[in-house]
């Protein structure tokens, strides 16, 4: 039955965190560990220990040995291979240099890190770690005395001259509406996965494009295309495929687009799966018995003591070999777009306002020329959430003895409430399904998105044009629909954001393709997309990577 009328309540605390993964996690227990008086509160649409992502995957961290690697030697290597010039190296060399730190902090707050490492990119190890990962540090915040909203989504973001004054949610259970009053904001909400692949199915943007309506900037929004090759019918996920590619007639592919041992999947070998299947050569399969690291399977389940990953996977492959009889591969679009801008201290452009973990990994610019996580540095999503939840939970624990709560502002609330509600009430209009399916239908593509040219990028963004006036219509059940409905409004504006972006860089780098502009220019585009929200217009601008400042430049420097 419909909800006509709304509870409102007012909730006060000095640190707000939204989203309770393992970034918005380990941002209060750091938060607590240096200023245990402060008041933290996490707001989770699910729940804090159960949700987010490090629970849904493979649970592989990154380990460097540093005595044999230095952070220098990576970040070298990454420069050159990875990111492409477009990263920012002081942010990767910090991250290298914490990987100990952060893999000790992860066992001080009850995680098992095993000792033994598999070794995997040039430089890299890793490490997995078991399911509960969250709930354990959940544990250890709430023994802390961080306090908990579960089953609470937090809607948009209250900001005053500037400043962050806290932010509006509703429960989606009872249907209560919040105004947070807070002194600062840790966003952590992760990134946007358009709900096509299922075990990125919680990447819905709803947090992007809060922190998009409140005036926030984003920046390297056109790198929310990463994809993966999948079985074609159990739709798992063949990590390492690409390196075992052959077409139907048994020529192998891979040699096409490697010719050397790359870390991780590349955008060229989506291409090349594409070029092959246009020209009439596919299916494409993987043969992958050529290489150990292909089925994934010996690592997974016995590499590492983890009884409870060990008891899915084993679910998740007898699932995939049933009823893969063989092994047909397709690339499956996933995302990752995770732009909200933030400054080496995590910082956004709103006074006040943090953004952390997969939310802002993109955004951070610390990836470069690459959707991230993983950005082709496998095991780097755990530990990039981490990364930024301590250095964003120690500067809020000092940020926060200095700040005052801005006054907030009712007129604000209201609106923000009425937009809220809107689908609720709405009789007629467009379900919030029937929307995120029109926008699956042109995101997905891999022409679209990943092998790309200016044709059908103007194409594309023409068809997501035509979706945004039905963001207006949409009309909801109950209020998970209308959960759905803000979900389904956030998918039209960062699925606009990635094509426009998309068609300013006129060039190829990293990840980036364009069949239309093949080559890196330096000259022009060692550059990031900015864009912010102007009066209700997607305003974007360039800023300059400040190369020539970083250790490593490339080979015209
Ligand atoms: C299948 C899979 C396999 C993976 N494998 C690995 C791996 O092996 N190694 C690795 O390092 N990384 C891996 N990753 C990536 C890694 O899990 C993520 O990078 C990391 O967990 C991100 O943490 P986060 O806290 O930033 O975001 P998330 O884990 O996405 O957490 C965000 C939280 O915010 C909540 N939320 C969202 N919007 C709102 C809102 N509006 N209000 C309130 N709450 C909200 C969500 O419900 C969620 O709980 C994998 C991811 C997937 C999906």
């Amino acid at each position: 039955m419909k909800q006509t009328k709304i509870v409102q309540k007012k909730i006060e605390t000095d640190i707000l965190i939204a989203g309770g993964g393992i970034g918005g996690l380990s941002a209060a227990v750091t938060i607590k560990e240096n200023n245990p008086e402060a008041e933290v509160l996490i707001v989770e649409k699910q729940t804090a220990g159960y949700a987010g992502k490090a629970n849904k995957g493979g649970g592989v961290l990154q380990y460097f040995d540093l005595e044999k690697t230095t952070p220098m030697d990576f970040v070298a290597y990454h420069a050159n291979m990875v990111g492409c010039y477009l990263g920012n190296q002081n942010m990767m060399l910090k991250y290298v240099a914490m990987n100990n730190e952060m893999l000790d902090k992860l066992e001080e707050w009850g995680v098992k890190v095993p000792k033994n490492r598999i070794p995997t990119g040039p430089m890299t190890y890793m490490v997995g770690v078991d399911l509960d990962i969250t709930l354990q540090v959940r544990k250890v915040a709430a023994k802390l005395g961080v306090k908990f909203m579960d089953k609470t989504t937090i809607s948009d973001l209250l900001v005053t001259n500037g400043k962050i004054a806290g932010a509006a949610g509703y429960n989606i259970l009872d249907g209560t509406f919040y105004e947070f009053n807070s002194k600062l904001v840790i966003m952590a909400t992760g990134s946007q996965n358009y709900r096509v692949a299922s075990m990125w199915s919680n990447g819905r943007g709803d947090g992007i494009a809060a922190a998009y309506r409140a005036g926030a900037q984003m920046r390297n929004p056109e790198f929310g295309n990463f994809s993966q090759l999948f079985r074609v019918n159990s739709n798992r996920e063949c990590v390492f495929g690409e390196n075992v590619m052959y077409d139907a007639y048994g020529e192998n592919i891979t040699k096409n687009f490697r010719r050397f041992p790359e870390a991780d999947i590349s955008s060229s070998a989506v291409a090349e799966w594409y070029n092959q299947v246009s020209a009439g050569r596919g299916p494409i399969y993987l043969h992958i018995d050529e290489n150990p690291m292909t089925s994934n399977e010996e690592m997974m389940l016995h590499a590492w003591e983890r009884p409870y990953g060990l008891r899915f996977w084993e679910i998740d492959f007898e699932k995939a070999s049933t009823v893969d009889k063989d092994w047909e591969v397709v690339p499956g679009f996933v995302g990752e777009q995770s732009p909200v801008k933030v400054d080496e201290e995590m910082r956004t452009t709103i006074d006040g306002m943090y953004a952390i973990g997969d939310l802002s990994y993109g955004g951070s610019a610390a990836p470069g020329a690459v959707p991230a996580p993983p950005g082709r540095n496998r095991g780097s999503g755990i530990l990039n959430a981490v990364f930024a939840a301590i250095i964003a939970g120690r500067n809020a624990a000092l940020a926060v003895k200095q700040t005052s709560q801005q006054p907030v502002d009712t007129a604000q609330v209201k609106t923000l409430k009425e937009n809220a509600f809107a689908p609720l009430f709405r009789e007629k209009g467009i379900t919030a399904k029937e929307l995120i399916s029109q926008v699956q239908d042109v995101i997905c593509p891999v022409e679209n998105s990943v092998y790309m040219s200016g044709h059908r990028l103007e194409s594309a963004l023409r068809k997501i044009e035509q979706l945004k006036p039905l963001v207006s219509e949409l009309k909801a059940e109950d209020l998970h629909d209308m959960l759905s409905c803000h979900e389904a409004e956030a998918m039209v504006l960062c699925a606009e954001m990635q094509f426009r972006g998309a068609l300013m860089r006129k060039e190829s780098r990293g990840w980036f393709l364009r069949e239309d502009y093949p080559q890196m220019d330096n000259d022009n585009w060692l550059k990031w997309i900015v864009c912010k929200n102007e009066n209700g217009t997607m305003v974007f601008d360039t800023e300059e990577v400040p190369i020539d400042t970083y250790p490593i430049q490339p080979p015209r420097f």
